[in-house]
Order: C-alpha cells, then sequence, then structure tokens
C-alpha cells in the first residue's frame, strides 16, 4: 500500500487538529497502531503503509510538572521515538518529512527574541532537560541524515500549543489546559482558583488548529534545511491568561497565586521573521477565540478528556 501521507502521534492535540482538515489519502496513527520507542514496531507500520510523506507528532509531553517529574522518561522516550520514526522513514523511502518540536527546548541563557540558528547555544532550562535535549536531537538526527543520505526531512519549532483535545491533566498538562480543569473544578466546588507561580512570566501561545494549518503549508512549500519557529510572536502574561479564561469560564471567585509552585522561564519570545518572510498574510487564531473554542469542546466532553 502506498500512502501519501503519515501522521505520528495523532491522538494528540496537533494531531487532531490536522484530522478536522481532512487531507486526502492521510494514514493517521496512534499507540495503537504502532509503538514508536520499539524499532520492530516503527518499522512494520512504515512498511506496510510506504508513505510518500510524514508529520511526525508523536512524543512523551508534559508541562513544568511532568518535566521536572518525569525527565528519565521523557528523556528515553523521545530519543527512542525519534531514532525510530527517522530511521523507518529513510528504509521506506519516505520523500519528505517534518518533525515538532518547541521553543522550550532553546537555552536557557539565550539571546531574545530566540532565532532558529540558537537552538544549541548552551544548556535548556534545568526544570526540561530531559525532554529538551532529546528533542534537540531531532534537528541534529535530520541534519545527519541530510548530510548523509539528502534526506528532506524538516524540523518545525512551534511556541506553547494549546486547544481541544489537550491533556487536561491538573499536574502533568500544560498551563492552559490545567486551568481550564482547575477553573471548571473550582466552580463545582466553590473554591478559589490555584495558578501557579507568580503570574508573571510571559508565553506565546499558538492555537492547534493553526499549527496543523501551517504543517501542510511546510509539507508543500518549505524546502530549507534550517528548522523554522512557527508562532504569532504575541506574549501574554500567565495573569492575563487567567484572567481571560476565568471571564470565559464565568468564573467568579478569586485567583491564588501559589508561590510554591515554579514560574520555570520568565519568557522565551520568539523571532517569527523567517516565518512572517514566507507568509506576510497568515492569520493566526486570536487567543480569546482559541480559548473559547478549547473550553467549548472541553465542556461538551467532560470528563472524557484527556488528564480528568
Ligand atoms: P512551559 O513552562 O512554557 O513549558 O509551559 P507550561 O504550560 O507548563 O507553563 C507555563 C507557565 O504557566 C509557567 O510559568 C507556570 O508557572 C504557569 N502555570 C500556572 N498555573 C499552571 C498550571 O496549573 N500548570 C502548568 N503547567 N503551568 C502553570
Amino acid at each position: 500500500m502506498n500512502t501519501d501521507l503519515l501522521v505520528t502521534g495523532s491522538a494528540g492535540l496537533v494531531g487532531h487538529a490536522l484530522r478536522q482538515l481532512d487531507p486526502p489519502d492521510t494514514a493517521f496513527i496512534t499507540r495503537e497502531h504502532a509503538d514508536l520507542t520499539d524499532f520492530g514496531s516503527t518499522n512494520t507500520v512504515f512498511s506496510l503503509l510506504r508513505p510518500r510523506r510524514v508529520v511526525h507528532l508523536a512524543a512523551v509531553v508534559g508541562g513544568l510538572g511532568g518535566n521536572m517529574i518525569h525527565s528519565g522518561e521523557y528523556f528515553r522516550n523521545n530519543i527512542l521515538l525519534n531514532l525510530n520514526v527517522l530511521e523507518a522513514a529513510r528504509l521506506a523511502g519516505v520523500e519528505k518529512l517534518i518533525s515538532f518540536m518547541s521553543t522550550c527546548v532553546f537555552p536557557d541563557r539565550c539571546q531574545y527574541p530566540l532565532n532558529e540558528a540558537f537552538l544549541h547555544h548552551g544548556p535548556p532550562h534545568p526544570s526540561n532537560f530531559g525532554y529538551a535535549y532529546a528533542k534537540r536531537m531531532l534537528e541534529v538526527q535530520s541534519a545527519a541524515y541530510r548530510n548523509e543520505w539528502n534526506s528532506d526531512y524538516i524540523v518545525a519549532i512551534p511556541t506553547n500549543i494549546y486547544g481541544p483535545n489537550d491533556n487536561f491533566s491538573l499536574t502533568d498538562g500544560h498551563v492552559i489546559p490545567s486551568l481550564i480543569h482547575r477553573c471548571h473544578q473550582a466552580m463545582r466546588r466553590g473554591e478559589d482558583l490555584v495558578i501557579w507561580g507568580s503570574g508573571k512570566p510571559l508565553r506565546e501561545f499558538v492555537y492547534s488548529g493553526d499549527i496543523a494549518r501551517l504543517a501542510l503549508w511546510l509539507l508543500d512549500n518549505y524546502n530549507e534545511d534550517q528548522p523554522i519557529i512557527l508562532s504569532s510572536g504575541i506574549e501574554v502574561s500567565i495573569m492575563e491568561l487567567a484572567e481571560t479564561i476565568t471571564g470565559i469560564m464565568g468564573f467568579k471567585g478569586r485567583l491564588v497565586f501559589d508561590a510554591t509552585k515554579p514560574d520555570g522561564q520568565l519568557r522565551k519570545p520568539s523571532d517569527v521573521s523567517k516565518l512572517q518572510r514566507y507568509l506576510p498574510d497568515f492569520e493566526f487564531t486570536p487567543l480569546r477565540k482559541g480559548l473559547e473554542q478549547t473550553v467549548e469542546w472541553f465542556l461538551s466532553s467532560y470528563p472524557q478528556v484527556r488528564g480528568a
């Protein structure tokens, strides 16, 4: 069988958004179809489907909490996943592969805004070093394969992605799904809403549907060997984010900032000039609209959501 496109990790946030776009002749695989940490299993699925192109989304991810608790697991499983997927793709003759990392894998002490060229210029933040070093190896493996086998493997680097079908775990999730879930709980129980840290850190949030649209664009149009950052470049504080979420959900209680919980990096603004050069008119979903859609999805799916 020959498939035009294979999407790994398709049960996740961006995979879910890609399904909505319904690209033709596409196989969406999840961990039910293959254990990508196992080379035999990975190779079997690639040799059966023989995809022409691949969007590699599968990863073991978590928010700040998950990264601090599971550094070993995140390191090992991400290294294995990527090693196996890129190698199986090469053996199956895949023409083009896009894999995803995140701006959280950039050096902790880095020149801002973060530019694609700075990826390896220093150690990552200690809170996520296991995940970050594993993810950086995706870029190294892609470059090495390009060098030896001329493989057209490219790396996209989105900032903080959110949207429907996220992991809403209160301990391991990212800030947006965790706060939506915690706000829902606080409303049902008549409690305060607890927000980790000081509320001062700044992040660039990008809606999963936007990343899905950009992934399809990259497949057809991006031929550089260097990575590309995917973000609107708009920074929002955690405080402002929390106020927007509580406004949408109609939470009337108090917001309590828990200083015993970590802030992580204070900010990590990204350089979006490369993306803007290619797509000057790309319209990112405004944060409020993306949050409304995410909250709506959460409320209509609860408790059948990941992490609940
Ligand atoms: P990252 O720090 O960019 O990798 O992503 P996160 O989504 O884990 O956290 C972003 C920021 O949100 C950090 O400054 C956290 O301190 C803050 N934050 C506030 N409440 C929460 C929460 O419930 N969960 C998480 N993960 N972060 C939170």
